[in-house]
């Protein structure tokens, strides 16, 4: 995140918020609190001592794993992937992440839970084939068994699935299958560096259909390099077409371990090659209105639901609610106990940590009480409003009362209103809330990186 973003708020005075901004480089979601860049490697023996704690009442446990392989690297891609390990690397990196699984499974913080939710997340989970899959679930399964989680979602990349491996896949157990479309225009997809090509996209769709997962979401990037009007009307019409049961629309941001921000920086160019916020706003808005018109739902910043009664994201919504999330797998960010963590973030001593039966944490960070609302509190707000007596039962205080400069402020900017019990956000602040977050930071926190 920019800090010039939140310029208006840092000087103190209550003057609208920008509405239009280039896209330069750095992160523009905010996903997590406090900002990455404080969780430090000097904090990990609090992580640790928060394992050997019981689990906290009724909060539920979900397990993330990542898989970091990719068939390409994405030019706008900012995860840990790679695209050149052979089958006997792969099959070193599924024995560690059961190994580290095993590491935790007897710490006290688990408590005797199952998880209640499960993501495979990268990378590209589906680039592992039906066996390594069989073998790496066959291991988790024994270690946590997953006959408590009500929801399993698999990442898959369109170009990696076949009927075969996407029957294998809703045999582990899968539930929700997400599928990393972002585009339908092959030229789009070329010159963004994707893997895959609108053939294999209508193929592996339908035969996911056919094999009937219960819930599939598709992905959308709205402002990739040479969007236009007419291309982003086409892709969403194809996407209304598919009636998924849910769309996630993500808006491009370009982060400085991107290839986009490498030619950037190569050129010496400040603002990168893709639309600007303001234009992005408005077609991830045209997409959402596309799909509200035959019948769709929107249920956060970015995503529509084909019937909100039916279709949950509960990885979601644990992961904004303070779950505990057991996290394996390189670069993995987890939560136990009140404490943040993440894991080594390269492969080697990621492997090389866990083949000597030690935990492979990079760093962490301790949440205090008031960084917990605050962080459960945005999160929520991605959602579009947020409910004053839960956040009082949880919390202790009215979140009008605890967070009365930033909602006054919103409010002042016509982005929010207080009605009865909901904290609700306009569509417009729904649409560039992750700019709007930052008023909520304590102030040590605003002024610095956020990743
Ligand atoms: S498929 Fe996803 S994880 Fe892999 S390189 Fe592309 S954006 Fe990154």
């Amino acid at each position: 995140m920019s800090t010039t973003e939140s310029a208006a708020s840092l000087s103190g005075k209550t003057v609208p918020a920008p509405a239009r901004h280039e896209t330069t480089a750095g992160n523009y979601f905010v996903t997590n609190y406090p900002p990455f860049s404080f969780w430090k490697p000097e904090f990990v023996p609090e992580l640790r001592a928060a394992m050997e704690q019981g689990p906290r009442a009724g909060v539920p446990l979900g397990l993330y794993t990542h898989i970091p392989f990719c068939r390409k690297r994405c030019h706008f891609c900012y995860f840990k992937v790679y695209t050149d390990k052979d089958s006997a690397a792969i099959k070193s990196y599924v024995d560690a992440v059961l190994k580290e699984l095993e590491l935790y499974a007897g710490k006290p913080f688990i408590g005797g839970r199952k998880p209640k939710f499960i993501y495979f997340g990268g990378g590209t989970p589906s680039y592992l084939s039906p066996d390594q899959l069989k073998h790496l679930t066959d291991g988790m399964k024994r270690l946590l068994p997953w006959e408590e989680a009500e929801e399993v979602t698999f990442e898959a990349e369109p170009g990696t699935l076949t009927d075969h491996k996407l029957r294998a896949i809703r045999e582990l157990g899968v539930t929700r299958l997400s599928l990393g479309i972002e585009h339908f225009d092959d030229h789009i997809l070329e010159i963004n560096g994707r893997a895959h090509r609108s053939k294999e996209i209508a193929r592996a769709y339908a035969y996911a259909r056919e094999i009937g997962f219960p819930q599939i979401n598709i992905d959308l990037i709205a402002g990739m390099v040479e969007e236009t009007e007419e291309k982003w009307v086409e892709t969403v019409a194809k996407a209304v077409a598919l009636r998924p049961d849910s769309l996630t629309v993500y808006q491009m941001e370009v982060p400085y371990n991107t290839g986009i921000y490498q030619q950037m920086k190569a050129q010496g160019k400040l603002v990168a090659p893709v639309a600007d916020w303001e234009t992005k706003r408005r077609w991830v808005d045209y997409a959402f209105r596309e799909f509200e018109k035959v019948g769709y739902a929107v249920n956060s910043t970015s995503t529509v639901v084909r019937d909100p009664a039916q279709v949950k994201f509960l990885y979601r919504e644990g992961l904004f609610s303070g779950a505990d999330l057991l996290s394996v797998g390189v670069a993995s960010f987890g939560h136990i106990n009140g404490v943040h963590y993440q894991n080594q973030a390269d492969f080697d001593p990621y492997l090389a940590k866990v083949q000597a039966g030690e935990l492979p944490i990079f760093r962490a960070y301790p949440t205090k009480p008031d960084e917990r609302y605050i962080r459960e509190f945005m999160l929520m707000l991605k959602l579009g409003a947020n409910s004053r007596s839960q956040f009082k039962a949880k919390f202790g205080t009215d979140p009008v009362e605890q967070f009365a400069g930033p909602l006054a402020r919103l409010q002042e900017w016509g982005f929010l209103s207080v009605e009865g019990d909901n904290i609700v956000l306009t569509r417009d602040a729904l649409l560039q809330v992750d700019r709007l977050l930052m008023e909520f930071f304590k102030p040590e926190h605003r002024s610095t990186r956020y990743a």
